[in-house]
C-alpha cells in the first residue's frame, strides 16, 4: 500500500534496541524504512540490528544517552551522514522509579523526567533543522496510561507522560507549518523489561491488567508496531497533536 510505504525513508527510534522501541523499529523496517536505534545498552542493541536486518532492512546502532543535548545532536549527525536523511522521529526512551511521592528523592525526579521528557525535546529540537529542510517529517512521542491517569507509585513518571503529549500538541501547532507532523503513542500495558519490574514491584499488577483490559491480555512490542508505521507515513499526513491510546481498551474500560 503506497499510503503506509516507507521506502526509502530514514528512521530514529531512542531506546528502539529492545521493548516497545524494537516493536515499532521492526514495523517501520517492514514498511521500507532503515532505522537508527539510539540507546546506552550496546549488547542489547546488536540483537535488536540483526533482527531488524533479517527483514531485509538497513540499520545502525548509535550509543546516545538522549538526556544529554550534545549526544542528541551527535545521534541526528550520525544518523544524516550514514543515511543522508532522516524523516521519522520516536521519541520512545523511557524509564520509571516507582516510590510514594513523599521518598522520591530530588534526583530521581530529574531523573525520570530528564529521560521521558526532556530527551524528547532535545530530540525534536535536533532532528527538527533535516526535517524543515526537506519539506516535513514525523515525530512520534511515546505517552502511556499514565498520560491520563494517576497511580500512587509514578508521580514523576506520570508528570512526564502528561507533559510528552502536551509538548506534541504544542510542537504540532509550531511545526505544521513546516509539514512536520507531531503526535503521541499511549501504550497500554506491554510486557517489557520495564514492565517485567513493575509486575515485580506491585502487587497483583499482572492479574488486574489482564482483568481490566476489553482485550483480556497484556500487549507484546509487536502490537505498536502498525501505529507506528501510521504515524510514520503519508496514511496520516492530516493527523497532528494526536495521542492515540494502543491499548486493548484499557483507557475506555
Ligand atoms: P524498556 O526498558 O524495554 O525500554 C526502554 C528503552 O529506553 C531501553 O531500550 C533503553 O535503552 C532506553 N533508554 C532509557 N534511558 C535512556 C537514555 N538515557 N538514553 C538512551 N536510551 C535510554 O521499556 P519499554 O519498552 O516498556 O518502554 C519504552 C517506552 O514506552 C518508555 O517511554 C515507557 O515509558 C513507555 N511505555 C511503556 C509501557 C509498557 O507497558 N511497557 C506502557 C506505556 C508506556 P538502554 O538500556 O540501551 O539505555
Amino acid at each position: 500500500m503506497r499510503l503506509f510505504d516507507l521506502k526509502g525513508k530514514v528512521a530514529v527510534v531512542t531506546g528502539g534496541n529492545g521493548g516497545i522501541g524494537l516493536g515499532m523499529a521492526e514495523g517501520l523496517a517492514e514498511a521500507g524504512a532503515a532505522v537508527v536505534l539510539a540507546g546506552r545498552d550496546a549488547e542489547k542493541a546488536r540483537t535488536a540490528v540483526g533482527r531488524i536486518e533479517a527483514l531485509g532492512a538497513r540499520c545502525r546502532f548509535v550509543a546516545a544517552d538522549v538526556t544529554k543535548r550534545e549526544a542528541c545532536q551527535a545521534l541526528v549527525a550520525e544518523a544524516l551522514a550514514v543515511f543522508g536523511r532522516l524523516d521519522i522521529l520516536v521519541n520512545n526512551a523511557g524509564t520509571s522509579v516507582r516510590k510514594m511521592p513523599q521518598d522520591f528523592t530530588e534526583a530521581e525526579w530529574h531523573h525520570v523526567m530528564d529521560t521521558n521528557l526532556t530527551s524528547a525535546f532535545l530530540c525534536a529540537q535536533a532532528v527538527y533543522p533535516a526535517m524543515k529542510a526537506a519539506g516535513g517529517g514525523k515525530i512520534i512521542n511515546i505517552g502511556s496510561m499514565m498520560s491520563l491517569f494517576g497511580a500512587p507509585y509514578a508521580t514523576p513518571y506520570a508528570a512526564s507522560k502528561g507533559g510528552i503529549v502536551q509538548m506534541a500538541r504544542a510542537l504540532a501547532t509550531a511545526w505544521a507549518a513546516d509539514n512536520i507532523q507531531v503526535n503521541s503513542v499511549l501504550p497500554g500495558w506491554i510486557d517489557t523489561d520495564l514492565t517485567r519490574r513493575a509486575r515485580e514491584q506491585v502487587e497483583g499488577l499482572h492479574a488486574r491488567v489482564e482483568a481490566r483490559a476489553p482485550a483480556g491480555r497484556w500487549g507484546v512490542p509487536a502490537d505498536m508496531a502498525g501505529v507506528a508505521v501510521f504515524l510514520a507515513s503519508a496514511a496520516s499526513d492530516f493527523v497532528t497533536g494526536a495521542a492515540i491510546p494502543v491499548d486493548g481498551g484499557y483507557s475506555v474500560a
